[in-house]
């Protein structure tokens, strides 16, 4: 058997990384903390923001909202991407393209009773439609640098990968 093979990577992970102190995205930050007002969880009583930063410079919010069921539970980081597709982030870009794969920049999410929260798993595979390295951030405590960094590529390596799929259904693909 062939041994498995090194994940495609759009650019190297060693690509270079934004200005985290920068003013945008000191605010990317700060809209995933305020995010965290909005949730809805009663249940869980765990809020978690996200906050998505479109490569415009739009930057899209959203908090977690659960339901009696639990098993209908919206995380963060869906409903801040569903913000961003109903503003129109993908309106131009052809699905599976580099615009598609380039239209978000980063991604920031905070839960404020973890000390870091990475994308679950589910919404992992839900934002690689869209994402390849971007930049993830987690942030970890109240402070301006409290967070940690991450490319999405490193958290989920093997994505099924959305452009194979629609290129075979493409004329000439
Ligand atoms: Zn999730």
């Amino acid at each position: 058997m062939d041994a498995m093979p090194a994940p495609a990577r759009k650019e190297p992970i060693t690509s270079k990384l934004p200005d985290f102190e920068s003013a945008l995205y000191q605010m990317l930050r700060a809209a995933a903390r305020d995010a965290t007002r909005l949730a809805y969880c009663p249940y869980s009583r765990f809020p978690v923001g996200a906050a998505l930063l479109a490569t415009g410079g739009t930057i899209w919010s959203g908090a977690n909202f659960e339901t009696v069921t639990l098993s209908q539970t919206i995380h963060a980081e869906e409903v801040a991407l569903s913000a961003a597709i109903s503003g129109g982030v993908f309106t131009n870009a052809t699905p599976g393209s580099d615009a598609w794969f380039n239209a978000i920049e980063a991604l920031a999410v905070y839960a404020p009773k973890s000390s870091g929260l990475w994308p679950c798993g589910n919404c992992r595979a839900t934002l690689s439609e869209v994402f390849r390295n971007q930049v993830i951030i987690a942030i970890t405590g109240s402070g301006d640098d409290d967070f940690k960094v991450v490319r999405f590529n490193a958290l989920i390596p093997f994505p099924m990968g959305c452009a194979e799929v629609l290129s075979s259904l493409r004329p000439n693909g």
